[in-house]
């Protein structure tokens, strides 16, 4: 997986230098912009996931450079504020910014909050899209699957097993494992194994030819084809 990367946007050298670090250090790629107008540019070249938004910078200040990025970009942005009339602003003026930090912060928590609002980000990106194998579409936002467009009926279970075997991306999965993902380790404690056996049948049943794809690998547990 590729590491996410942070713009800060904040003309406080020694502040950019600190978070740089310790972002990168937090396993994150940074970019770094002394004024708005710089960091609208990077903002476009380097398409971050997340945008680190002082408010009292030079030129155009952090309300501008925050409205100039709604005005075409999803990115979470956290803001950085020095004064409580600039967090009455911001909430205030509905933004669009999805969290602020109040200076003087500490460091872990700005990285707490970035972690925090990178992984909602990506988790609903997951959640939104479609995989398409084949055949098959799998909505996991619907929680539906389509075999060229018509609907199968899986029950949660199955969809559950279905969605964990494909995002593993061909690798195989113990029975056990998949125990743990779909049944919850609590549950999977008191459930024989056999149950994942009968619901890879069940599945391979409804989804017809298709279902092939969901491969038995021997002493292990099922691997899912997608080619
Ligand atoms: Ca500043």
């Amino acid at each position: 997986m590729s590491r996410e990367k942070i713009l800060i946007i904040e003309d406080e050298k020694d502040l950019v230098k600190l978070l740089k670090y310790n972002l990168e250090k937090a396993g994150f790629d940074v970019v770094a912009a002394h004024d708005g107008e710089s960091g609208l540019a990077l903002l476009r070249k380097e398409k971050p996931s997340l945008v680190v938004l002082d408010i009292m910078l030079p030129k155009m200040d952090g309300f501008e450079v925050c409205k100039a990025i709604r005005q075409d970009a999803k990115v979470p942005i956290l803001m950085l504020t020095a004064k409580r009339e600039e967090l009455d602003k911001i909430i205030g003026l509905e933004l669009g910014a999805d969290d602020y930090v109040t200076k003087p912060f500490s460091v872990r928590e700005v990285i707490a909050r970035i972690k925090a609002i990178t992984r909602r980000a990506s988790e609903s990106q997951t959640e939104r899209s479609l995989i398409r194998v084949g055949h098959l579409t799998i909505d996991l936002e619907g929680h539906d699957i389509l075999i060229q467009g018509k609907s199968i009926r899986l029950s949660p279970k199955e969809f559950e097993l279905l969605k964990t075997l494909v995002k593993a991306k061909g690798r195989a999965l113990s029975r056990e494992k998949l125990l743990d993902e779909v049944w919850g380790i609590e549950d999977s404690m008191n459930i024989d194994t056999r149950t994942v056996d009968q619901h890879v049948a069940r599945m391979r049943e409804k989804l017809g030819p298709e279902g092939t794809r969901i491969m038995t690998v021997q002493n292990l547990g099922y691997r899912f084809k997608a080619d």
